[in-house]
């Protein structure tokens, strides 16, 4: 799993931000997470591909969110796509997805499949789950819970050996969830591997007030994605237009226990992040302010509890 931030800029681009887009690779899907205008170029300077992105989930219909759309989806079909596109978002997303796939003297030649979720809804894609939660902010808009498939058991090499298993084909057969026979005796999986473990779990907030819903759903995650539009300074002017500071960011985090917070959606005013930085830190340490093309793996956190 690894996260590529391709835009991390709030409201609208500027010189050293392009707006909301981040990528999940998971496997070799690629999961993206908003779509801000000029994503596609920002997928082009980094090392993730466009072309393996097969789904698609906008969190709202401001401008900032979606309006790379219409653009990545001629390209894509410019690059002689194929497969399928699946592209989730709130309320208002078939009715967009048709008007972007047709815009223009454009018809797509790959099909693209237009699915609108609401608050609990979850989308099954093998590798991870994705799960739709409804965020506050100041026009329908969604938060997205990335849960990582189960993942086997750890396998035990000195029981397997204790057992009479030979190292080699045999290990990997059991780990593989196949019984094996060692001098005329069955060894079961069951005996040498550990309990199933859980995925690693990513949080997306999109734009949002700070919420106890996505609270409850962050505990535990390796990682926090939250929008720190500004600085608790400016908490006032946050609130009204449905946005968070980096300090309610950090304190969410710190309550929901989470692995680390990284966050995004920077306003323009900011040409340093300093003073982001460093009251989400004050709270929570495990802090880091997404830059444009920041590109991070999201590693298992150790749950021995
Ligand atoms: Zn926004
Ligand atoms: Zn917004």
């Amino acid at each position: 799993m690894q996260l590529t931030f391709l835009g991390t800029g709030g409201g609208l681009p500027s010189p050293s931000r392009g707006v909301s887009a981040l990528a999940l690779q998971i496997g070799r899907d690629v999961l993206l997470f908003d779509c801000g205008e000029g994503t596609q170029r920002q997928f082009m300077l980094s090392p993730v591909s466009f072309m393996k992105v097969s789904n698609i989930f906008i969190s709202h219909f401001h401008g900032d969110h979606f309006l790379g759309l219409p653009g990545l989806i001629q390209s894509m079909n410019f690059s002689g796509r194929e497969d399928g596109l699946h592209i989730y978002g709130p309320e208002g997303t078939v009715e967009f997805v048709k008007a972007a796939a047709t815009l223009g003297a454009f018809r797509p030649l790959f099909d693209i499949y237009a699915k609108e979720m609401a608050d609990g809804d979850t989308v099954e894609l093998g590798a991870c789950s994705v799960k739709a939660m409804a965020a506050d902010h100041t026009v329908p808009a969604l938060s997205f819970v990335i849960e990582e498939a189960e993942r086997r058991g750890k396998f035990n090499s000195q029981r397997a050996r204790e057992l009479g298993v030979p190292e080699g084909p045999l290990f990997a057969r059991l780990q593989a969830g196949e019984r094996v026979s060692v001098n005329g005796r069955e060894v079961d999986p069951d005996e040498v591997m550990g309990p199933p473990r859980p995925g690693r779990k990513v949080v997306y907030s999109g734009d949002t007030r700070p919420s106890k819903v996505l609270l409850d759903a962050a505990r535990g995650a390796e990682v926090l994605i939250h929008e720190a539009t500004l600085d608790s300074s400016l908490e006032e002017g946050a609130m009204e237009y449905g946005h968070s500071t980096a300090r309610a960011a950090a304190e969410l985090a710190r309550a929901a226990d989470v692995g680390q917070l990284i966050l995004t959606h920077i306003s323009t005013r900011y040409d340093s992040t300093e003073v982001l930085e460093s009251e989400a830190k004050e709270i929570f340490p495990e802090t880091v302010v997404a830059h444009d093309l920041m590109s991070i793996p999201v590693r298992l956190r150790d749950r021995t509890q």
